[in-house]
């Protein structure tokens, strides 16, 4: 089976101004690249899940979305020769209690699915308790709460799996 670490986008992989609609806004943070490759070459699958409810409320459209994404491998591939295996979203708004929405764990919990990832291998990494909780609640080995764009706990997060996962 695979295994994956899955992460929060904004404010874990790049500064988040506020509901990112326009690629030339999106930038990694710069000790990004390097420290997924190292997953990468760990044998961890990539997987991005993301609430991103500017599509729900009007504010991005999901073509923008894609192209912001594509921005998002271009800068990863440019920087360390990785991609991100998958980019997952809730497009809903809070006040439609859907069922994607973190802390739901339905965008971990389908990719564990479709990619046949064993979540007792696989990892969370992000800003929010809701990340964390999304996490927890798909059964992943461990989730990861960490302050939003730090590089040092980013970074210790990174090494944590690398350490646990080689056991
Ligand atoms: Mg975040
Ligand atoms: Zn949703």
């Amino acid at each position: 089976m695979a295994k994956a670490v899955f992460l929060d986008r904004d404010e874990t992989l790049n500064p988040d101004p506020g509901y990112i609609h326009d690629p030339e806004l999106f930038n990694l943070f710069p000790w990004v690249a390097s420290e997924l490759k190292k997953l990468k070459d760990a044998g961890f699958m990539l997987i991005v899940v993301s609430n991103q409810s500017g599509i729900g409320r009007g504010l991005i459209r999901e073509a923008s979305l894609r192209a912001i994404h594509e921005k998002c491998d271009a800068l990863l591939t440019e920087a360390a020769g990785i991609k991100i295996d998958s980019y997952e979203f809730c497009p809903h708004r809070p006040d439609e209690n859907c069922d994607c929405r973190k802390p739901n764990p339905k965008l971990i919990t389908e990719s564990l699915r479709k990619f046949s990832i064993d979540p007792s291998q696989s990892y969370m990494i992000g800003d929010r308790a809701s990340d964390f909780e999304a996490g927890t609640r798909a059964g992943l080995k461990q989730s990861f709460q960490i302050p939003s764009g730090s590089e040092e706990a980013f970074k210790k997060a990174v090494a944590e799996i690398l350490e646990s996962g080689s056991r």
